[in-house]
Protein backbone atom coordinates (compact mmCIF):
# COMPACT_ATOMS: atom_id res chain seq x y z
CA UNK A 1 0.00 0.00 0.00
CA UNK A 2 1.71 3.40 -1.13
CA UNK A 3 -0.54 6.22 0.25
CA UNK A 4 0.40 9.13 -2.09
CA UNK A 5 2.65 11.58 -0.40
CA UNK A 6 0.92 14.79 -1.95
CA UNK A 7 -2.25 15.58 -1.19
CA UNK A 8 -3.99 18.54 -2.89
CA UNK A 9 -4.94 20.96 0.09
CA UNK A 10 -8.64 21.32 1.28
CA UNK A 11 -10.20 24.12 -0.40
CA UNK A 12 -10.79 25.59 3.42
CA UNK A 13 -7.31 25.34 3.93
CA UNK A 14 -6.24 26.64 0.49
CA UNK A 15 -8.21 29.56 0.98
CA UNK A 16 -6.83 30.78 4.55
CA UNK A 17 -3.36 30.48 2.93
CA UNK A 18 -4.23 32.90 -0.07
CA UNK A 19 -5.78 35.08 2.38
CA UNK A 20 -2.62 35.50 4.10
CA UNK A 21 -1.01 36.75 0.86
CA UNK A 22 -3.42 39.76 1.12
CA UNK A 23 -4.31 39.91 5.14
CA UNK A 24 -1.48 40.04 7.06
CA UNK A 25 -2.62 41.78 10.69
CA UNK A 26 -5.52 43.60 11.99
CA UNK A 27 -4.08 46.51 9.69
CA UNK A 28 -4.11 45.49 6.11
CA UNK A 29 -8.11 44.63 7.06
CA UNK A 30 -8.61 47.64 8.17
CA UNK A 31 -6.52 49.06 4.84
CA UNK A 32 -8.86 47.12 2.81
CA UNK A 33 -12.14 47.96 4.65
CA UNK A 34 -10.84 51.99 4.39
CA UNK A 35 -10.43 51.36 0.45
CA UNK A 36 -13.39 50.24 -0.46
CA UNK A 37 -15.48 52.87 1.84
CA UNK A 38 -13.36 55.30 -0.45
CA UNK A 39 -13.84 53.52 -3.57
CA UNK A 40 -17.93 53.39 -2.41
CA UNK A 41 -17.88 57.35 -2.84
CA UNK A 42 -18.41 57.59 1.09
CA UNK A 43 -18.11 61.17 2.58
CA UNK A 44 -18.25 60.02 5.95
CA UNK A 45 -15.92 56.88 7.16
CA UNK A 46 -16.14 55.71 10.89
CA UNK A 47 -13.60 53.11 12.34
CA UNK A 48 -14.43 51.83 15.42
CA UNK A 49 -11.83 49.25 16.95
CA UNK A 50 -11.61 46.58 20.13
CA UNK A 51 -8.26 46.27 21.31
CA UNK A 52 -6.90 48.19 18.15
CA UNK A 53 -8.26 45.70 15.63
CA UNK A 54 -7.33 42.58 17.46
CA UNK A 55 -11.03 42.07 18.80
CA UNK A 56 -12.96 43.86 16.50
CA UNK A 57 -12.95 45.91 13.37
CA UNK A 58 -16.01 47.64 12.21
CA UNK A 59 -15.85 50.55 9.37
CA UNK A 60 -18.82 52.11 8.35
CA UNK A 61 -19.62 54.58 5.48
CA UNK A 62 -22.47 56.56 3.87
CA UNK A 63 -21.51 55.31 0.18
CA UNK A 64 -23.06 53.54 -2.67
CA UNK A 65 -24.09 50.40 -0.46
CA UNK A 66 -24.01 46.62 -1.86
CA UNK A 67 -27.24 44.90 -3.18
CA UNK A 68 -28.73 42.47 -0.97
CA UNK A 69 -28.29 40.12 -4.22
CA UNK A 70 -24.79 40.66 -4.53
CA UNK A 71 -23.76 40.65 -0.58
CA UNK A 72 -22.77 36.46 -1.40
CA UNK A 73 -20.77 37.76 -4.62
CA UNK A 74 -18.96 40.36 -2.67
CA UNK A 75 -17.51 37.79 -0.43
CA UNK A 76 -16.50 35.54 -3.28
CA UNK A 77 -12.95 35.76 -3.99
CA UNK A 78 -11.99 37.73 -7.58
CA UNK A 79 -15.32 38.88 -7.83
CA UNK A 80 -15.32 43.04 -7.88
CA UNK A 81 -17.75 45.44 -9.38
CA UNK A 82 -14.66 48.05 -10.19
CA UNK A 83 -13.04 46.17 -13.73
CA UNK A 84 -14.78 43.99 -16.05
CA UNK A 85 -12.43 42.62 -18.32
CA UNK A 86 -8.41 43.14 -18.59
CA UNK A 87 -8.13 46.31 -20.63
CA UNK A 88 -9.92 48.04 -17.41
CA UNK A 89 -6.74 47.35 -15.46
CA UNK A 90 -5.27 49.92 -17.49
CA UNK A 91 -7.70 52.80 -16.48
CA UNK A 92 -8.28 51.67 -12.81
CA UNK A 93 -9.19 54.67 -10.99
CA UNK A 94 -10.46 53.42 -7.83
CA UNK A 95 -8.40 51.49 -5.28
CA UNK A 96 -9.67 47.96 -5.39
CA UNK A 97 -10.09 45.97 -8.81
CA UNK A 98 -8.29 42.50 -7.11
CA UNK A 99 -11.85 41.27 -5.27
CA UNK A 100 -9.74 39.76 -3.05
CA UNK A 101 -9.80 41.40 0.23
CA UNK A 102 -13.32 40.48 1.52
CA UNK A 103 -13.12 36.45 0.39
CA UNK A 104 -9.54 37.11 1.89
CA UNK A 105 -11.00 38.29 5.14
CA UNK A 106 -13.81 36.33 5.41
CA UNK A 107 -11.77 33.41 5.02
CA UNK A 108 -9.57 33.71 8.42
CA UNK A 109 -12.17 35.77 10.29
CA UNK A 110 -15.91 35.93 11.50
CA UNK A 111 -17.04 38.48 8.66
CA UNK A 112 -20.40 40.78 8.96
CA UNK A 113 -21.55 43.05 6.43
CA UNK A 114 -24.95 45.16 6.73
CA UNK A 115 -25.60 47.89 3.61
CA UNK A 116 -28.74 49.39 1.94
CA UNK A 117 -28.57 51.36 -1.69
CA UNK A 118 -30.37 54.14 -2.22
CA UNK A 119 -32.69 52.97 -4.60
CA UNK A 120 -33.56 49.18 -2.76
CA UNK A 121 -36.87 49.54 -0.46
CA UNK A 122 -34.70 46.80 1.74
CA UNK A 123 -31.16 46.39 2.64
CA UNK A 124 -29.23 43.57 3.56
CA UNK A 125 -27.16 41.47 6.07
CA UNK A 126 -24.93 38.90 5.82
CA UNK A 127 -22.88 36.25 8.03
CA UNK A 128 -19.67 34.39 6.96
CA UNK A 129 -17.76 32.71 9.40
CA UNK A 130 -13.94 30.85 8.62
CA UNK A 131 -15.43 31.15 5.04
CA UNK A 132 -18.91 29.54 5.09
CA UNK A 133 -21.74 32.10 4.89
CA UNK A 134 -23.80 31.50 7.99
CA UNK A 135 -26.53 33.87 7.70
CA UNK A 136 -28.28 36.19 4.58
CA UNK A 137 -31.07 37.73 5.29
CA UNK A 138 -33.06 41.01 3.98
CA UNK A 139 -33.07 44.22 6.71
CA UNK A 140 -33.75 47.73 7.17
CA UNK A 141 -30.30 48.97 7.08
CA UNK A 142 -28.74 52.67 7.30
CA UNK A 143 -28.04 54.01 3.60
CA UNK A 144 -24.01 52.67 3.26
CA UNK A 145 -22.19 49.66 4.59
CA UNK A 146 -21.09 48.46 7.98
CA UNK A 147 -18.51 45.80 7.57
CA UNK A 148 -17.71 43.97 11.02
CA UNK A 149 -14.52 41.83 11.43
CA UNK A 150 -14.32 39.69 14.60
CA UNK A 151 -11.57 37.19 15.51
CA UNK A 152 -9.24 37.78 13.06
CA UNK A 153 -7.02 34.89 12.62
CA UNK A 154 -9.10 32.93 14.73
CA UNK A 155 -8.70 29.58 12.69
CA UNK A 156 -4.95 30.76 11.89
CA UNK A 157 -3.08 29.86 14.87
CA UNK A 158 0.01 31.13 13.58
CA UNK A 159 -1.04 34.07 12.24
CA UNK A 160 -2.40 35.37 15.34
CA UNK A 161 0.03 34.34 17.84
CA UNK A 162 2.26 37.31 15.62
CA UNK A 163 0.14 40.04 15.72
CA UNK A 164 1.30 42.94 17.28
CA UNK A 165 0.27 44.90 21.16
CA UNK A 166 -3.16 46.63 20.65
CA UNK A 167 -1.44 49.77 20.55
CA UNK A 168 0.66 49.05 17.54
CA UNK A 169 -2.09 47.84 15.91
CA UNK A 170 -4.18 50.99 16.47
CA UNK A 171 -1.21 53.28 15.98
CA UNK A 172 -1.13 51.79 12.32
CA UNK A 173 -4.69 52.07 11.49
CA UNK A 174 -4.40 55.95 12.29
CA UNK A 175 -1.77 56.32 10.33
CA UNK A 176 -3.86 54.98 7.68
CA UNK A 177 -6.58 56.78 8.10
CA UNK A 178 -4.37 59.84 8.58
CA UNK A 179 -2.94 58.64 5.07
CA UNK A 180 -6.35 58.25 3.22
CA UNK A 181 -7.44 61.38 4.28
CA UNK A 182 -4.67 63.46 3.24
CA UNK A 183 -5.44 61.82 -0.08
CA UNK A 184 -9.07 62.32 -0.03
CA UNK A 185 -9.56 65.25 2.00
CA UNK A 186 -13.73 65.71 1.61
CA UNK A 187 -14.23 61.93 3.19
CA UNK A 188 -14.11 62.66 6.85
CA UNK A 189 -12.77 59.96 8.92
CA UNK A 190 -13.20 59.14 12.43
CA UNK A 191 -11.15 56.47 14.27
CA UNK A 192 -12.40 55.12 17.87
CA UNK A 193 -11.08 52.24 20.37
CA UNK A 194 -12.31 50.72 23.05
CA UNK A 195 -14.97 52.85 22.98
CA UNK A 196 -12.48 56.61 23.26
CA UNK A 197 -12.80 58.54 20.24
CA UNK A 198 -9.04 58.77 19.17
CA UNK A 199 -8.94 60.64 15.62
CA UNK A 200 -11.27 63.30 13.86
CA UNK A 201 -9.86 64.23 10.41
CA UNK A 202 -10.81 65.44 7.12
CA UNK A 203 -13.96 67.04 5.69
CA UNK A 204 -11.83 69.65 4.87
CA UNK A 205 -11.60 71.78 0.98
CA UNK A 206 -7.99 70.55 0.16
CA UNK A 207 -5.28 67.71 1.32
CA UNK A 208 -3.14 70.88 2.49
CA UNK A 209 -5.53 71.85 4.87
CA UNK A 210 -5.71 68.01 6.04
CA UNK A 211 -1.60 67.81 6.21
CA UNK A 212 -2.07 71.18 8.37
CA UNK A 213 -4.52 69.53 10.70
CA UNK A 214 -1.76 66.39 10.91
CA UNK A 215 1.66 68.75 10.79
CA UNK A 216 0.06 71.60 12.83
CA UNK A 217 0.72 74.58 11.29
CA UNK A 218 3.72 76.51 12.53
CA UNK A 219 5.09 78.23 9.57
CA UNK A 220 7.47 74.98 8.89
CA UNK A 221 5.47 73.54 6.36
CA UNK A 222 6.62 73.97 2.59
CA UNK A 223 4.66 73.22 -0.47
CA UNK A 224 5.09 72.81 -4.24
CA UNK A 225 2.94 72.03 -7.15
CA UNK A 226 4.67 71.10 -10.69
CA UNK A 227 2.55 70.11 -13.52
CA UNK A 228 3.97 68.77 -16.97
CA UNK A 229 2.15 67.63 -19.47
CA UNK A 230 -0.47 64.59 -18.41
CA UNK A 231 1.66 64.56 -14.77
CA UNK A 232 1.55 66.61 -11.71
CA UNK A 233 3.14 66.61 -8.43
CA UNK A 234 2.40 68.32 -5.10
CA UNK A 235 4.90 68.06 -2.63
CA UNK A 236 5.11 68.72 1.22
CA UNK A 237 7.93 69.11 3.67
CA UNK A 238 8.42 69.98 7.16
CA UNK A 239 11.83 70.06 8.28
CA UNK A 240 11.28 69.78 11.92
CA UNK A 241 13.78 70.86 13.92
CA UNK A 242 16.23 68.00 15.40
CA UNK A 243 13.55 65.51 13.32
CA UNK A 244 16.12 62.22 12.77
CA UNK A 245 14.30 60.48 10.30
CA UNK A 246 12.80 60.95 6.94
CA UNK A 247 9.32 59.66 6.06
CA UNK A 248 8.17 59.71 3.12
CA UNK A 249 4.56 59.07 2.39
CA UNK A 250 3.70 58.96 -1.73
CA UNK A 251 0.08 58.62 -3.19
CA UNK A 252 0.21 57.72 -6.75
CA UNK A 253 -3.23 58.43 -8.26
CA UNK A 254 -4.52 58.77 -4.88
CA UNK A 255 -3.00 55.39 -3.73
CA UNK A 256 -0.58 54.93 -0.83
CA UNK A 257 2.19 53.80 -2.42
CA UNK A 258 6.59 52.41 -1.60
CA UNK A 259 8.48 53.50 -4.61
CA UNK A 260 11.95 53.53 -5.34
CA UNK A 261 11.70 56.25 -7.79
CA UNK A 262 10.22 58.74 -5.46
CA UNK A 263 12.36 57.77 -2.67
CA UNK A 264 15.29 58.29 -4.63
CA UNK A 265 14.50 61.43 -6.01
CA UNK A 266 14.62 62.88 -2.73
CA UNK A 267 17.10 61.02 -1.27
CA UNK A 268 19.72 62.07 -4.23
CA UNK A 269 18.85 66.04 -3.77
CA UNK A 270 21.96 66.57 -1.87
CA UNK A 271 20.66 68.52 0.79
CA UNK A 272 19.80 67.72 4.33
CA UNK A 273 16.10 66.13 3.74
CA UNK A 274 15.44 64.87 7.64
CA UNK A 275 11.67 65.45 8.41
CA UNK A 276 8.38 64.68 6.59
CA UNK A 277 7.81 64.69 3.39
CA UNK A 278 4.47 63.60 1.33
CA UNK A 279 4.17 63.11 -2.35
CA UNK A 280 1.67 63.25 -4.24
CA UNK A 281 1.50 62.36 -7.97
CA UNK A 282 -0.58 62.16 -10.81
CA UNK A 283 -0.38 60.13 -13.78
CA UNK A 284 -2.42 59.07 -16.48
CA UNK A 285 -3.38 55.14 -15.21
CA UNK A 286 -1.97 53.56 -18.39
CA UNK A 287 1.70 54.62 -17.22
CA UNK A 288 1.32 53.27 -13.74
CA UNK A 289 1.21 49.72 -13.57
CA UNK A 290 -0.96 48.68 -10.52
CA UNK A 291 -0.90 45.02 -10.42
CA UNK A 292 2.20 43.58 -9.19
CA UNK A 293 1.25 43.49 -5.20
CA UNK A 294 -1.30 41.60 -3.66
CA UNK A 295 -1.45 44.05 -0.87
CA UNK A 296 -1.30 46.58 -3.77
CA UNK A 297 1.48 48.81 -2.21
CA UNK A 298 3.93 48.97 -4.55
CA UNK A 299 3.34 50.06 -8.53
CA UNK A 300 5.54 50.27 -11.60
CA UNK A 301 5.65 53.36 -13.45
CA UNK A 302 6.46 52.55 -17.44
CA UNK A 303 8.41 55.52 -17.70
CA UNK A 304 9.96 56.48 -14.36
CA UNK A 305 12.56 58.98 -16.05
CA UNK A 306 10.55 61.90 -16.05
CA UNK A 307 8.95 61.42 -12.52
CA UNK A 308 12.36 61.13 -10.94
CA UNK A 309 13.34 64.33 -12.78
CA UNK A 310 10.18 66.41 -11.28
CA UNK A 311 10.24 64.77 -7.91
CA UNK A 312 14.08 65.11 -8.06
CA UNK A 313 13.23 69.23 -8.92
CA UNK A 314 10.22 69.50 -6.88
CA UNK A 315 12.34 68.06 -3.76
CA UNK A 316 15.28 70.60 -4.36
CA UNK A 317 13.03 73.35 -4.66
CA UNK A 318 11.03 72.59 -1.24
CA UNK A 319 14.40 72.25 0.31
CA UNK A 320 15.51 75.62 -0.89
CA UNK A 321 12.58 76.87 0.20
CA UNK A 322 13.16 75.58 3.87
CA UNK A 323 16.58 76.70 3.60
CA UNK A 324 17.89 73.25 3.82
CA UNK A 325 19.69 73.14 1.20
CA UNK A 326 23.65 72.48 1.00
CA UNK A 327 25.20 74.13 -1.88
CA UNK A 328 27.25 71.81 -4.71
CA UNK A 329 30.62 71.77 -3.95
CA UNK A 330 32.63 72.45 -7.35
CA UNK A 331 35.69 70.74 -8.16
CA UNK A 332 38.20 72.62 -10.44
CA UNK A 333 39.80 71.06 -13.94
CA UNK A 334 43.01 69.66 -13.39
CA UNK A 335 46.33 71.32 -14.00
CA UNK A 336 47.90 70.11 -17.25
CA UNK A 337 50.88 68.91 -15.86
CA UNK A 338 51.38 65.47 -14.07
CA UNK A 339 51.97 66.49 -10.67
CA UNK A 340 51.64 62.77 -9.39
CA UNK A 341 54.06 61.50 -11.55
CA UNK A 342 56.57 59.99 -8.41
CA UNK A 343 52.89 59.67 -6.05
CA UNK A 344 52.98 56.06 -4.10
CA UNK A 345 49.97 55.40 -2.56
CA UNK A 346 49.14 54.38 0.94
CA UNK A 347 48.32 50.80 1.11
CA UNK A 348 44.55 50.53 1.56
CA UNK A 349 43.91 48.72 4.30
CA UNK A 350 39.80 48.65 4.40
CA UNK A 351 37.98 46.69 6.73
CA UNK A 352 34.62 46.67 4.87
CA UNK A 353 32.25 45.36 7.47
CA UNK A 354 32.78 48.30 9.93
CA UNK A 355 32.96 51.20 7.52
CA UNK A 356 29.50 49.26 5.68
CA UNK A 357 26.44 51.43 7.21
CA UNK A 358 25.18 49.12 9.76
CA UNK A 359 21.47 47.93 9.59
CA UNK A 360 20.41 48.61 12.91
CA UNK A 361 20.96 52.34 13.31
CA UNK A 362 20.39 53.92 10.22
CA UNK A 363 17.07 52.80 11.31
CA UNK A 364 13.92 52.46 9.06
CA UNK A 365 15.13 52.02 5.21
CA UNK A 366 17.39 48.64 5.27
CA UNK A 367 14.77 46.94 7.35
CA UNK A 368 13.63 44.04 5.07
CA UNK A 369 11.50 45.40 2.64
CA UNK A 370 8.79 42.97 2.83
CA UNK A 371 7.80 43.07 6.86
CA UNK A 372 9.25 46.46 7.44
CA UNK A 373 8.81 49.32 4.76
CA UNK A 374 5.61 47.64 3.40
CA UNK A 375 4.06 47.74 6.04
CA UNK A 376 0.46 50.06 6.08
CA UNK A 377 2.02 52.46 8.67
CA UNK A 378 5.66 51.96 6.98
CA UNK A 379 4.30 54.63 3.74
CA UNK A 380 6.85 56.16 6.13
CA UNK A 381 10.67 55.11 5.50
CA UNK A 382 13.53 56.08 6.73
CA UNK A 383 17.22 56.87 5.00
CA UNK A 384 20.61 58.34 5.62
CA UNK A 385 20.08 61.63 3.96
CA UNK A 386 22.71 63.32 2.14
CA UNK A 387 23.83 61.11 -0.19
CA UNK A 388 24.84 61.74 -3.30
CA UNK A 389 25.91 60.08 -6.37
CA UNK A 390 29.18 61.52 -8.28
CA UNK A 391 29.39 59.39 -11.17
CA UNK A 392 30.87 56.60 -12.44
CA UNK A 393 34.73 55.75 -13.21
CA UNK A 394 37.31 53.61 -13.97
CA UNK A 395 35.47 51.93 -16.02
CA UNK A 396 32.14 52.45 -14.56
CA UNK A 397 32.35 51.92 -10.94
CA UNK A 398 29.65 54.26 -9.37
CA UNK A 399 30.82 57.04 -7.22
CA UNK A 400 28.92 57.98 -3.99
CA UNK A 401 29.25 60.89 -1.44
CA UNK A 402 27.54 59.15 1.49
CA UNK A 403 26.78 60.34 5.06
CA UNK A 404 29.08 57.18 5.99
CA UNK A 405 32.13 57.90 3.33
CA UNK A 406 33.55 58.07 0.01
CA UNK A 407 32.47 55.30 -1.41
CA UNK A 408 32.82 52.73 -4.73
CA UNK A 409 30.22 50.48 -5.76
CA UNK A 410 30.35 47.73 -8.89
CA UNK A 411 27.26 47.93 -10.51
CA UNK A 412 27.48 44.39 -11.54
CA UNK A 413 28.17 42.76 -8.36
CA UNK A 414 26.04 44.89 -6.51
CA UNK A 415 23.23 43.70 -8.75
CA UNK A 416 23.93 40.28 -8.16
CA UNK A 417 23.96 40.36 -5.37
CA UNK A 418 20.01 42.01 -5.23
CA UNK A 419 19.12 39.87 -7.75
CA UNK A 420 20.29 36.42 -5.65
CA UNK A 421 18.55 37.22 -2.61
CA UNK A 422 15.43 38.35 -3.63
CA UNK A 423 15.12 34.79 -5.30
CA UNK A 424 16.51 33.50 -1.65
CA UNK A 425 13.90 34.48 0.16
CA UNK A 426 11.63 32.76 -2.14
CA UNK A 427 14.01 29.61 -1.45
CA UNK A 428 13.00 30.33 2.20
CA UNK A 429 9.74 29.45 1.95
CA UNK A 430 9.07 25.50 1.13
CA UNK A 431 6.08 26.57 -0.80
CA UNK A 432 5.86 29.23 -3.74
CA UNK A 433 2.80 31.44 -3.80
CA UNK A 434 1.41 31.34 -6.64
CA UNK A 435 0.70 34.46 -8.23
CA UNK A 436 -1.84 34.96 -11.20
CA UNK A 437 -1.21 36.15 -14.13
CA UNK A 438 -3.06 39.50 -15.32
CA UNK A 439 -3.08 38.70 -18.68
CA UNK A 440 -2.67 34.92 -19.81
CA UNK A 441 0.10 33.82 -21.73
CA UNK A 442 0.11 31.19 -24.98
CA UNK A 443 2.46 28.60 -24.09
CA UNK A 444 4.87 27.93 -27.26
CA UNK A 445 3.99 25.10 -29.11
CA UNK A 446 7.45 23.31 -28.84
CA UNK A 447 7.06 22.78 -24.96
CA UNK A 448 3.47 22.57 -24.97
CA UNK A 449 3.47 18.82 -24.59
CA UNK A 450 6.17 18.47 -22.04
CA UNK A 451 4.24 20.82 -20.06
CA UNK A 452 0.92 18.73 -20.35
CA UNK A 453 3.40 15.96 -19.27
CA UNK A 454 5.32 17.91 -16.27
CA UNK A 455 1.61 19.40 -15.54
CA UNK A 456 1.69 18.56 -11.48
CA UNK A 457 5.04 18.90 -10.96
CA UNK A 458 4.51 22.53 -12.20
CA UNK A 459 1.49 23.30 -10.26
CA UNK A 460 3.39 22.30 -7.40
CA UNK A 461 5.79 24.82 -7.99
CA UNK A 462 3.59 28.00 -8.52
CA UNK A 463 2.53 27.57 -12.21
CA UNK A 464 -0.85 27.40 -13.43
CA UNK A 465 -2.39 26.23 -16.77
CA UNK A 466 -5.60 26.32 -19.14
CA UNK A 467 -4.77 23.59 -21.15
CA UNK A 468 -7.00 22.28 -24.38
CA UNK A 469 -9.22 19.20 -23.05
CA UNK A 470 -9.25 21.08 -19.42
CA UNK A 471 -13.39 20.88 -18.11
CA UNK A 472 -14.36 23.65 -20.42
CA UNK A 473 -11.81 25.09 -22.06
CA UNK A 474 -11.71 25.05 -25.78
CA UNK A 475 -9.05 27.45 -25.93
CA UNK A 476 -4.81 27.73 -26.95
CA UNK A 477 -2.72 26.35 -23.98
CA UNK A 478 -1.84 29.41 -21.44
CA UNK A 479 -0.35 29.87 -18.66
CA UNK A 480 -2.37 31.48 -16.10
CA UNK A 481 -0.15 31.73 -12.80
CA UNK A 482 3.34 32.63 -12.10
CA UNK A 483 5.31 31.69 -9.41
CA UNK A 484 5.75 34.73 -7.08
CA UNK A 485 9.12 35.04 -7.00
CA UNK A 486 10.86 38.26 -6.47
CA UNK A 487 13.69 38.96 -8.54
CA UNK A 488 12.67 37.72 -11.75
CA UNK A 489 11.19 40.35 -13.03
CA UNK A 490 13.33 40.05 -16.42
CA UNK A 491 12.68 36.80 -17.15
CA UNK A 492 9.17 36.28 -18.76
CA UNK A 493 6.96 33.53 -18.05
CA UNK A 494 8.25 32.09 -21.47
CA UNK A 495 11.62 32.08 -20.12
CA UNK A 496 10.51 31.24 -16.55
CA UNK A 497 8.98 28.03 -17.62
CA UNK A 498 11.25 26.59 -20.29
CA UNK A 499 14.08 27.14 -17.67
CA UNK A 500 11.81 25.14 -14.70
CA UNK A 501 11.16 22.60 -17.72
CA UNK A 502 14.82 21.55 -18.51
CA UNK A 503 15.47 21.59 -13.93
CA UNK A 504 12.63 19.29 -14.08
CA UNK A 505 14.00 17.37 -17.12
CA UNK A 506 18.11 17.44 -15.40
CA UNK A 507 17.15 16.45 -12.06
CA UNK A 508 15.12 13.07 -11.57
CA UNK A 509 15.03 13.33 -7.61
CA UNK A 510 11.81 15.17 -6.61
CA UNK A 511 13.32 16.69 -3.67
CA UNK A 512 16.24 18.65 -5.14
CA UNK A 513 14.33 19.44 -8.01
CA UNK A 514 12.85 22.43 -6.95
CA UNK A 515 16.19 23.79 -5.44
CA UNK A 516 17.59 22.61 -9.14
CA UNK A 517 14.94 24.53 -10.76
CA UNK A 518 15.40 27.62 -8.14
CA UNK A 519 18.93 27.63 -8.93
CA UNK A 520 18.54 28.08 -12.42
CA UNK A 521 16.13 31.11 -12.17
CA UNK A 522 18.79 32.63 -9.92
CA UNK A 523 21.83 31.89 -12.79
CA UNK A 524 19.24 33.21 -15.48
CA UNK A 525 18.28 36.16 -13.74
CA UNK A 526 22.00 36.84 -12.76
CA UNK A 527 23.27 36.60 -16.55
CA UNK A 528 20.94 39.57 -16.54
CA UNK A 529 22.60 41.95 -14.00
CA UNK A 530 24.10 45.02 -15.41
CA UNK A 531 27.36 45.10 -16.78
CA UNK A 532 30.19 46.92 -14.79
CA UNK A 533 30.93 48.98 -18.07
CA UNK A 534 26.90 50.15 -18.95
CA UNK A 535 26.31 54.09 -17.90
CA UNK A 536 24.51 54.54 -14.88
CA UNK A 537 22.38 57.66 -14.68
CA UNK A 538 21.81 59.10 -11.24
CA UNK A 539 18.12 57.49 -10.38
CA UNK A 540 19.35 53.98 -11.45
CA UNK A 541 22.52 54.18 -9.57
CA UNK A 542 20.43 55.71 -6.03
CA UNK A 543 18.33 53.09 -6.46
CA UNK A 544 21.00 50.24 -6.93
CA UNK A 545 22.54 51.56 -4.10
CA UNK A 546 19.55 51.48 -2.15
CA UNK A 547 18.44 47.97 -2.96
CA UNK A 548 21.61 46.59 -2.44
CA UNK A 549 21.59 48.14 1.73
CA UNK A 550 18.42 45.93 2.42
CA UNK A 551 19.85 42.84 1.26
CA UNK A 552 21.52 40.63 4.03
CA UNK A 553 24.78 40.36 2.90
CA UNK A 554 25.33 43.69 0.75
CA UNK A 555 29.37 43.29 0.96
CA UNK A 556 29.85 40.48 -1.19
CA UNK A 557 28.28 39.34 -4.96
CA UNK A 558 26.90 35.60 -4.69
CA UNK A 559 30.33 34.16 -5.86
CA UNK A 560 32.03 36.77 -3.00
CA UNK A 561 33.29 39.76 -4.82
CA UNK A 562 33.18 42.63 -3.03
CA UNK A 563 30.22 44.98 -4.24
CA UNK A 564 31.28 48.07 -2.34
CA UNK A 565 34.20 50.21 -0.87
CA UNK A 566 34.06 52.80 1.71
CA UNK A 567 36.55 55.24 2.58
CA UNK A 568 35.19 56.50 5.76
CA UNK A 569 35.27 59.63 6.69
CA UNK A 570 37.65 59.18 9.70
CA UNK A 571 39.52 57.29 7.14
CA UNK A 572 40.45 60.25 5.21
CA UNK A 573 41.29 61.92 8.30
CA UNK A 574 43.78 59.85 9.04
CA UNK A 575 45.37 59.10 5.54
CA UNK A 576 45.22 63.01 4.77
CA UNK A 577 46.62 63.43 8.53
CA UNK A 578 44.03 65.74 9.61
P1 LIG B 1 -12.35 44.99 -4.73
O1 LIG B 1 -12.36 46.15 -3.82
O2 LIG B 1 -11.00 44.65 -5.24
O3 LIG B 1 -13.38 45.07 -5.80
P2 LIG B 1 -13.26 43.52 -2.41
O4 LIG B 1 -13.19 42.08 -2.07
O5 LIG B 1 -12.61 44.48 -1.51
O6 LIG B 1 -12.74 43.68 -3.88
O7 LIG B 1 -14.80 43.89 -2.51
C1 LIG B 1 -15.65 43.18 -3.40
C2 LIG B 1 -16.81 44.03 -3.87
O8 LIG B 1 -17.70 44.28 -2.77
C3 LIG B 1 -16.42 45.39 -4.38
O9 LIG B 1 -16.02 45.35 -5.74
C4 LIG B 1 -17.70 46.19 -4.14
O10 LIG B 1 -18.59 46.02 -5.21
C5 LIG B 1 -18.30 45.57 -2.92
N1 LIG B 1 -18.00 46.35 -1.70
C6 LIG B 1 -17.10 46.05 -0.75
N2 LIG B 1 -17.09 46.98 0.24
C7 LIG B 1 -18.00 47.91 -0.12
C8 LIG B 1 -18.47 49.13 0.49
N3 LIG B 1 -17.97 49.59 1.65
N4 LIG B 1 -19.44 49.83 -0.17
C9 LIG B 1 -19.94 49.38 -1.34
N5 LIG B 1 -19.54 48.25 -1.95
C10 LIG B 1 -18.60 47.52 -1.36
MG1 LIG C 1 -11.39 46.24 -1.98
Amino acid sequence: MNESLIMRLDESVASRIAAGEVIERPVSAAKELIENSVDSGASDIRIILEQGGKASIVVEDDGCGIRFAEMPLALERYATSKIRDIDDLDRVRTLGYRGEALSSMAAVSRLEIRSMTREAAAGGMIRCEGGVITAHSELQAAFGTRIQIDDLFYNLPARRKFMKAPTTELKRIIQVAQDYAVANPRVRFRVTNDGKAILDIGGAASSGDVIASVWGDEGRTSFVAVTRGAYSLSMWYNGMPGARRVNVTSFVNGRRVQDATIRSAISSTGGSIYGDWIVMLTAPPEDVDVNIHPAKAEIRFRKSGPIFEMTNGAAKELLMKSGGFSRDVSIDAPAPFDPWENYVPPAINNDRKTIFPSRPESGGVTERSQSGNLSPSGALFSDEPRRRYLGQAQGGYLVFDDAKGLCLLDPHAAHERILYEEIEEAFGDKSIPSQRLVIAQPVPGAIAASVAEQREVLLQMGFAFHLPGDDGYDGEAVISALPAVRGLGRLTPVEMLRSALRGIDEESDPSKRDREVWWRWARTACRDAVKLGEVMGEREAMELFEKLERCRSPYSCPHGRPTTIFFGGEQLKNWFER
